[in-house]
């Protein structure tokens, strides 16, 4: 059972097309990862997924609802999806603990020590639990980014955007929120992540999408797509980067 589908996703920005006809389909605890040049249409996708953009043309369907439907409530929609970006975004004047909570209470309705005993276990679980009190200042980066993430998955989400999520930070803090995406998989989350760490795309992703121009030129397991790229611009675009 596909979680997303993507199908003819059209995207102009003025008149320029970002997203030409894009087909994508996420199924259940599936892992897939978007690679391709700056500029290729990745973080557009995710941000029309998290209906952030509108779509010019074509649908997106998530968990059997089409939710590109102008009719639809996007605030109901992001409730069943995290999305976390390179640059944090953290609310720099309230604690790790308040930053987790703020979305379950004011969003979800939920009650301060019940929100409050499940953002504490969320960080406890990636290692944070005694950071709970202290102000994103300071975390490090690494640590900012894991707390963004926990923060993504205190809303118990069906599916997990991740755009270029450690690609702000110093070489030595990506270890460690790769390793968080890791357990996520291991978990089942249903992700899709936007990366340029190409050994990670390899390891962690069940299907790899090279988009071009706003396309998905080629998709497949990373060991095919990585291994033995059928489209020239594929092969190009590895050959540039590896
Ligand atoms: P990627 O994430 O693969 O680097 P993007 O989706 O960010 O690519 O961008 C794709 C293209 O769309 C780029 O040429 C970018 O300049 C353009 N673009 C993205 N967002 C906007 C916007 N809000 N207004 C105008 N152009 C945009
Ligand atoms: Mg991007």
């Amino acid at each position: 059972m596909a979680v997303l589908t993507c199908q003819g996703v059209r995207k102009e920005f003025g008149g320029r097309v970002v997203l030409d006809g894009l087909d994508l389909t996420v199924d259940e605890h599936q892992v897939v990862a978007l690679i391709g040049a700056s500029g290729s249409g990745k973080s557009t996708l995710l941000r029309c997924v998290n209906l952030l953009e509108e779509l010019d043309d074509g649908t997106i369907t998530l968990d059997g609802e089409e939710i590109s439907d102008p009719r639809v409530d996007p605030d109901r929609v992001r409730r069943r999806i995290g999305m976390v970006f390179q640059s944090y975004n953290l609310f720099p004047h309230l604690s790790v603990l308040e930053n987790v909570t703020l979305a379950p209470r004011r969003v979800h309705r939920r009650a301060r020590a019940d929100a409050e005993a499940q953002a504490r276990e969320l960080l406890a679980r990636v290692g944070l639990a005694d950071r709970a009190d202290a102000y994103p200042d300071r975390l490090s980066g690494g640590q900012q980014q894991r707390v963004a993430i926990v923060r993504a998955l205190a809303n118990s989400p069906r599916l997990m955007l991740l755009d270029e999520v450690t690609s702000a930070l110093d070489p030595e803090l990506v270890g460690e929120v790769l390793a968080m995406i890791r357990d996520l998989k291991a978990d089942g989350m249903t992700m899709v992540l936007a990366t340029h760490e190409m050994g990670f795309a390899r390891e962690v992703a069940d299907q790899v999408c090279f988009l071009d121009a706003g396309r998905v030129v080629e998709a497949g397991p990373p060991a095919r797509v990585f291994g033995e790229p059928t489209q020239p611009r594929t092969r190009q675009f590895l050959r540039r980067i590896i």
